[in-house]
């Protein structure tokens, strides 16, 4: 098949049609001589299925229930107070959540988990999934409890046939965890994908640095006790970033208040370091996007994601790349198309199968349409061929 470009995973060729088996495994890209006559030919942009690193399944039945804009400590609020609903609208927000995924052509997605609510959709494996299990709790007498029920969970999602390779307990924020349930952690990141929300508030760099913000006021509002917690002094992210260095990949979301004195000091420290953006979430919550230029000065490794339902009025991979492109217009899309495909499967451990258009993989095949001489348009979608 051959559309006017063709995006390979890394990068975007004017020429080339891909050669596949019916069912999507790569053969070649080859030239449009060696093709042979019967090319189906297409408008737009082909490229690899997309990954969606950041999304929680599970909080898909809070689609238009939260406020949008009011900052992310009210959110949390907002997330904690919500009515309860029936355990069947869960399952059928969680079904079609991923259902608008696969149409949108999101062939992996690396999905947070507080419980195990999503397993028996995962264990169809109409997606890849990377399962993050999220652990959290900020009252260093919690840590035990905590982890323990962490693992429970993530045993109830091996019972139910997920990879335990595709799978790890991950800390929720730098503010969500007591350095006692951290000391519990560590020594599972080894060999794993490890993620955390990254300064996804000023507040958390405030409360880093003196203890001070509006992360207190959550905390009083949610009865939390935060009388152990004696500020580093330091911003967020150089304070907990030398906790993860055993992880094989790490994954910081968000990171919406990252500065560059951040990233110079990030940027020494590992090459397995990926940031994620999701910046519709952003927009919803904060209404304050990262300063994604600035990651691109920095040669900072990128991915994106799209958050979840509760936070989001779509899961679509493109949707969160028009949004870039509208907020910082002189980013290429072939840039992007790199953070969506081939970035996305390398940050989530799946680049054996996902993310480009290397021989024997089987990828996935997204059509882009209405674009413009290869670049993404207001107008643009994308659908999966293969
Ligand atoms: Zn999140």
């Amino acid at each position: 098949m051959k559309a006017d470009y063709l995006f390979d995973g890394y990068k975007m060729q004017r020429e080339g049609v891909l050669i596949c088996t019916q069912n999507g495994i790569i053969d070649t890209i080859a030239g449009e001589d060696q093709a042979g006559g019967d090319v189906e030919k297409y408008s737009g942009v082909l490229c690899p299925g997309f990954i969606n690193c950041h999304c929680h399944l599970e909080l898909s039945h809070l689609k238009d229930l939260i406020p949008e804009k009011q900052g992310l400590v009210n959110f949390v609020l907002s997330v904690v107070n919500i009515r309860h609903v029936s355990e069947e609208s869960k399952q059928n927000a969680i079904h079609n959540a991923e259902s608008e995924m696969l149409k949108n052509g999101i062939v992996a997605v690396g999905d947070i988990c507080n419980t195990a609510d999503s397993r028996f959709l995962k264990s169809a494996k109409r997606l890849n999934y990377y399962n993050l299990i999220e652990v959290l709790g900020w009252s260093p007498g919690q840590a035990n409890s905590r982890f323990e029920s962490a693992k429970k969970t993530a045993s109830q999602f091996v019972e139910s046939g997920t990879d335990e390779k595709y799978l790890s307990l991950n800390p929720h924020a730098p503010y969500s965890v007591s350095e006692e349930l951290w000391n519990l952690m560590k020594p599972g990141f080894k060999g794993k994908t490890i993620t955390i929300h990254n300064q996804e508030s000023n507040a958390e760099n405030e409360f880093f640095m003196d203890a001070n913000g509006d992360l207190n006021r959550m905390y009083s509002l949610m009865k939390i006790d935060s009388s152990h917690f004696k500020a580093p002094g330091r911003r967020s992210l150089p304070y907990f970033l030398p906790k993860l260095k055993s992880a094989s990949r790490i994954l910081l979301v968000h990171n919406t208040y990252t500065n560059e004195e951040d990233l110079i000091e990030a940027g020494g420290f590992n090459n397995n370091l990926v940031f994620c953006f999701c910046p519709n979430a952003n927009i919803y919550i904060e209404n304050q996007l990262p300063d994604i230029p600035l990651f691109l000065k920095h040669k900072a490794r990128i991915v994106l994601g799209t958050d979840s339902l509760a936070s989001n009025h779509q899961l679509s991979i493109l949707e969160e790349m028009k949004t870039i492109k509208k907020a910082f217009p002189k980013t290429p899309s072939s840039e992007m198309l790199l953070w969506a495909t081939s970035n996305g499967a390398f940050a989530l451990s799946l680049e054996e199968n996902l993310g480009d258009f290397g021989k024997g993989k089987m990828p996935g095949i997204v059509l882009i349409e209405n674009t413009k001489a290869g670049e993404l348009t207001e107008a643009s979608t994308s659908r999966r061929l293969i």
